[in-house]
């Protein structure tokens, strides 16, 4: 009997070319790789099955959740299997007394929203892609709510993980409030599937803001536009964005450096308008939801936009004191390398991104080069190269750099804890090398 025989004796299994591919890639533009087989299970004890079963067999097993990362995350680079969560996508409770919901891993999280809807309570991070639970916590996802409501991992309360030995293990609970042992929920949060299978997870539910005041300002500088942000400080913001001139122009929008921001608190957006006016925007609108749908869609519209084209997404957060330093450094050195770029980010937390389309080997070196150069100054400036999509396949080089090698040397014990024989998403987060995670498992 073939593995793959074996596998479907465990679980349902997808092995035609078009599940394959569909598999083989996410959003970016790194290379896609093809898995041997994709595993559908239904409940988390065949998760477990699937681990213990490849844990001893030496086979590869990636999670896949809706396959949006943008760093390469869910690829199967060592092909083996493409472990499927959508088929486990049950709500499984929403207790509102309790402000939580327990759903499995591969509920997407508009579904758990459209089921909230009306209730007054919400799961309180938005991201553009339609991503599952399990995929956000696995990559900490954020997005433009992050300024006030924080990454992924603040909403989670409580996991349960399928392990490679076949356990499975449940972390945290139902409190709001824990501070009993070592936090192992959070240690998955972020893990990128490289420790261990989330099959289920209890999050935090939020109260629905009552106000949604929006305000979209228009600037001649992003000097301009970027001493409002400094200026909104103390309102009670939902989300500040900033999107450079060339890319509102390149969307078909007024070419003007822009902030879209949203306030929760009935007369804060008056405020920002005055703060705008006076900070020299050249219009100021309030507006609505439709605002928000157009900036959500901004990744998307950059991928139609250059049919043909690979995309180099950066990710550098840095202290939201040293933004404005940040955004002047890029748009420089897109200038002194003549590239095309265009900047956007949660200028409320300082994660910004420069999405760079690439065509060519020449082009990818190009752009590459100038996302070192990105992380460089992010980690000069106290930030990180990731806020928000994960380290995946294109962030691993600069990992030590950014926490030095004994941290590392604890990750790769970790990992070696949990994913003795590195068959967990492997070539993931850890850099080449130098034992678990690294290239040679
Ligand atoms: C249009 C668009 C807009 C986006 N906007 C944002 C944004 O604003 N903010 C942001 O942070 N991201 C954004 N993203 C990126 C993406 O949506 C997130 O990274 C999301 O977390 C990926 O979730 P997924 O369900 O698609 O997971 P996948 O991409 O399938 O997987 C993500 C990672 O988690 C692992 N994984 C998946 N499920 C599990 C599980 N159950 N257990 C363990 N590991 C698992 C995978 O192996 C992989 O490493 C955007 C993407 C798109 C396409």
């Amino acid at each position: 009997m073939s593995w793959v025989e074996e596998l479907a004796s465990l679980v349902t299994i997808e092995r035609s070319a078009t599940v394959r591919e569909l598999h083989s890639r996410d959003v970016s533009g790194h290379a896609g790789v093809w898995p041997d087989a994709v595993a559908l299970p239904e409940n988390a004890q065949q998760v477990a099955n699937v681990l213990a079963w490849a844990n001893q067999r030496h086979i590869p097993v990636t999670p896949w959740g809706a396959g949006t990362s943008v760093e390469g995350n869910p690829i199967p680079i060592r092909q083996g299997i493409s472990l499927s969560l959508e088929r486990m996508n049950r709500i499984k409770e929403i207790s509102l007394p309790d402000r939580l919901a327990v759903v499995e891993a591969g509920t997407k999280y508009r579904t758990l929203n459209q089921q909230l809807a009306r209730s007054g309570w919400q799961f309180a991070v938005e991201i553009g892609g339609d991503a599952t639970l399990g995929g956000m916590i696995a990559n900490n996802a954020a997005g433009p709510k992050a300024v006030k409501y924080g990454s992924t991992r603040a909403h989670i309360l409580g996991l349960e993980v399928a392990l490679t030995d076949g356990r499975l293990l449940r972390t945290g609970g139902r409190s709001a409030k824990q501070s009993c042992g070592y936090n192992l929920t959070q240690l998955f949060a972020g893990s990128e599937g490289t420790l261990g299978v989330i099959t289920e997870a209890i999050v935090r539910l939020t109260a629905e803001p009552a106000v949604r005041e929006v305000v979209l300002a228009r600037f001649g500088s992003v000097r301009e536009a970027l001493g409002c942000v400094a200026a909104m400080r103390g309102l009670d913001a939902g989300a500040i964005e900033f999107l450079d001139h060339a890319y509102m122009g390149f969307l078909g929008e007024i070419a003007a450096d822009t902030l879209f921001c949203e306030f929760h608190t009935a007369g804060h957006g008056a405020v920002a308008e005055t703060i705008c006016r006076a900070g020299g925007a050249v219009s100021v609108e309030r507006a609505g939801a439709e605002l928000w749908a157009a900036r959500l869609r901004a990744y998307t519209a950059s991928q139609e936009a250059n049919p043909g084209a690979r995309l180099l997404t950066t990710d550098t957060a840095v202290p939201v004191g040293a933004f404005a330093e940040m955004v002047a450094f890029l748009q420089s050195e897109l200038a002194g390398r003549r590239l095309t770029g265009y900047l956007l980010g949660h200028a409320g937390d300082g994660n910004l991104h420069v999405i760079l389309p690439w065509r060519s080997a020449e082009e990818w070196e190009a752009v590459a080069a100038f996302q070192r150069a990105a992380v460089q100054k992010s980690l000069e400036l106290g930030g990180t190269a990731s806020g928000e999509h994960g380290v995946g396949l294109g962030k691993r080089q600069f990992l030590e750099a950014e926490h030095g090698a004994e941290a590392v040397g604890v990750m790769r014990g970790i990992k070696a804890l949990f994913d003795p024989r590195g068959i967990l998403n492997p070539g993931k987060v850890l850099p080449e090398g130098g034992g678990p995670g690294g290239s040679e498992e």
